[in-house]
Order: C-alpha cells, then structure tokens, then sequence
C-alpha cells in the first residue's frame, strides 16, 4: 500500500502499537504497528486509528469497514501490511463487546 507514505511514519511515532519486532531492514529500531480503516465516507486513502475506541466506534456504523495493519519502522520507514480484516464482518452481532 502506501510506501513510506510521510503521515504513515509520523503515525508511527504518535500512535503506533509499539511490538517486540526489531526492523528488518535497519535493526536499529522496533516497529510498531499502525492501523488505518478504509470505508464509506472515510478518506480515500484511509483513516489513521489512533485509538481502540476510535476504531469501535467506527465498527459501529454502517456499512462495510476493512481494517489495515502496517508495520512501521519510525527509524527507516521501512513499511510492511502486516495484515487486514473486516471491522464489522457481522453487522449487529458481537457489537456490544
Ligand atoms: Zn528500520
């Protein structure tokens, strides 16, 4: 997806899940993950999630919300999509957890 996108690394830095992974690339730093969420009336280009009770909130709304995990290195940029799922594969059903 987005390579070394500039608003990915600052992500990294401001809301980024820090991991115990060290960079692959520069070994000088851990990555954390980002995650941004792609659906209707979001930016084309993704919403940046910076907190849990950000991304439930928008699992609560309608429509079909897909969820991005990147890895981010904040020293090199090194980026990876470390995975993606649905947000809200069950609309109605597991929403008051
Ligand atoms: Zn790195």
């Amino acid at each position: 997806m987005c390579d070394a996108h500039p608003e990915l690394v600052r992500a990294a830095g401001r809301v980024g899940d820090a991991t115990a992974i060290t960079c692959p690339v520069c070994e000088a730093d851990k990555v954390v993950l980002v995650s941004y969420v792609f659906g209707p009336r979001l930016p084309a280009f993704g919403r940046c999630i910076t907190s849990r009770r950000e991304l439930q909130a928008i699992a609560r709304r309608p429509g079909s919300f897909s969820c991005y995990v990147v890895e981010v290195c904040p020293s090199c940029a090194w980026n990876h999509l470390a995975r993606t799922f649905l947000l809200n594969p069950a609309r109605g059903r597991a929403a008051a957890r």
